[in-house]
């Protein structure tokens, strides 16, 4: 026992360009780019290594990601179902988007099946070391630079690894992120900034239940059932659907109780099912951390809040990011500075791609959580937006629909003039914030004016949104009194 556990020891590399912690999708692709890329690169998950991939998850991801990073599209037991677009239901369903274009195929895939690939593609591309089972517990710094952490591995023994850049890819909890020595970057993701779902996936036999809507993942807005949230049903395959709910973190009652209420009882009718897989995650919806990355250290994925705030997907952009984490990490080892002004470029490449759009998506979310089902009800129904403005929104972060256009929208019939306001002031404030994080400063002695520029324009939004309130309980008691 002794012996093998010193063998074991003795085998263990201790110092590497990187160390990608967490190897979920966005640490294996991190991983998997540094290592074709020439760096030494050590990848430690604390799950155990055939389990690597398994997440609670709507497991829906577009074609995009697999084109732009040249890698290959799901296939084979990775692949539950190709998706054409999404269905958006107002709260009453009486009225259905259809959010169909090639930006919003996709596909349902088998999320181990799809996580084991990304992180056999990782070692093939020639990862030095890949420690299962193994927890990172805290950071190592050298002279306030962040050199590396200490391990606990599978025999309990802990240990530490070093590294010139590390990157915390451990999900929305990350442990790291919490004990970063740094000023730019935050520790906690606020409860009002995250969404916590319930999900299973349910088997039935198709004598006695047939699937819905097979090309499509479904989507019923509802503040009622789901507050903050939103209810959906992703088909996977002709037998099985993954079914879920999320809502507010700070929701008062069991999220399990709800899910049960509204997605289980509303989606599977027959008596006879299976559930292969349930359990409760939280997803971040607000724009990525004011930075990324400091000295020595770079966030990707949900450690970063690089999830989409709209409808929570995050495998894409964790991808994108690991593979811009290790395209800046090879310049600043080639420069042999890995402080945090040679890991700048990476923030610049987040904050100005999909930062852009997920800040700009971060105000419309924020807006759409304080609408009541009479708000979304008239707004759907009405065609305030319409699928192909929700497309662009969703795609680009940007509304292009004027004042003009909305009020020729509303007079449909009107009985909301504020909330047409109030959407036109929310589209100025989205394609401000877009254009703002466009300019993402290249120079680190500019962010300071950049931050505060932005804090403005969530300073009036968040101001908006307490007039709605406000409006609102008084309409109530106007009402009711
Ligand atoms: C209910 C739910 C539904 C979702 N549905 C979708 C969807 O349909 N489509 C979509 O695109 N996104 C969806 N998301 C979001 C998506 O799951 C994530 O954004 C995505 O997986 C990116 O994750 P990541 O790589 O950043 O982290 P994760 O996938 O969470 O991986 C983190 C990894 O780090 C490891 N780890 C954690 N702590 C440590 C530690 N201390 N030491 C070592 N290892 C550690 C974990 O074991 C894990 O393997 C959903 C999220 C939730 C909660």
């Amino acid at each position: 026992m002794i012996r093998s556990h010193l063998m074991n020891m003795e085998n263990i590399k201790k110092k590497f360009d990187v160390i990608v912690v967490g190897a979920g999708t966005g640490g294996s692709t991190a991983a998997r780019f540094a290592a074709q890329k020439g760096l030494n690169v050590c990848l430690i998950d604390r799950k155990e290594r055939s389990q690597v991939g398994t997440k609670i998850c709507g497991d829906a991801v577009g074609n995009e990601i697999f084109d732009i990073l040249k890698i290959n599209h799901p296939k084979d037991e990775e692949l539950s179902c190709r998706i054409k677009g999404a269905k958006l239901y107002s709260p009453n369903e009486k009225k259905c988007i259809n959010l169909t274009d090639p930006k919003q195929a996709g596909y349902i895939v088998n999320r181990l099946e799809f996580g084991q690939r990304l992180l056999d593609e990782a070692l093939d591309a020639g990862v030095t070391q890949f420690l299962d089972n193994t927890m990172a517990l805290d950071l190592l710094y050298k002279n306030s630079h962040v050199s590396g952490i200490k391990v606990r591995v599978k025999n309990r023994e802990k240990f530490d690894l070093w590294a010139k850049v590390t990157i915390d890819a451990t999900g929305y909890y990350s442990p790291l992120r919490k004990k970063v020595k740094s000023s730019i970057i935050e520790k906690e993701i606020l409860k009002e900034d995250s969404i916590l779902c319930y999900r299973e996936i349910v088997k039935f036999s198709p004598q006695d239940q047939q699937l819905k809507d097979p090309e499509y993942i479904t989507i019923i807005l509802d503040q009622e059932k789901a507050p903050g949230g939103y209810i959906w049903y992703f088909p996977k395959n002709e037998t099985s659907i993954n079914i879920g709910l999320g809502t507010f973190m700070n929701y008062g009652g069991k999220v399990k109780e709800l899910y049960k209420k509204n997605a289980f009882n509303k989606f599977v009718t027959t008596t006879k099912f299976e559930i292969l897989s349930s359990g409760g995650g939280v997803a971040p919806v607000r724009r990525p951390l004011w930075s990324c990355a400091d000295d020595g250290f770079i966030l990707i994925g949900d450690a970063g809040c690089q999830v989409n705030p709209l409808h929570g997907g995050g495998i894409d952009p964790s991808m994108r990011a690991g593979y811009m984490a290790a395209s800046t990490i090879v310049n600043a080892i080639e420069e042999d500075d890995t402080s945090l002004k040679m890991l700048w470029p990476y923030n610049h490449d987040v904050m100005t791609s999909f930062g852009a759009e997920f800040a700009s998506l971060d105000l419309l979310r924020m807006v759409l959580q304080v609408l009541s089902n009479q708000d979304l009800n008239f707004g759907l129904e009405r065609d305030l937006l319409s699928g192909d403005e929700i497309l662009e929104i969703s795609s680009t972060g940007s509304m292009k629909l004027d004042l003009m256009n909305m009020a020729i929208k509303a007079f449909k019939g009107i009985s909301r003039p504020n909330l047409l306001l109030d959407l036109n002031y929310l589209r100025i404030k989205m394609k401000e914030i877009y254009s703002l994080y466009k300019k993402f400063p290249k120079d680190i002695d500019k962010f300071g004016d950049w931050k505060n520029k932005v804090i403005e324009i969530y300073d009036k939004i968040k101001k908006m949104i307490i007039k709605t309130k406000t409006d609102k309980n008084f309409l109530k008691s106007d009402i009711h009194g």
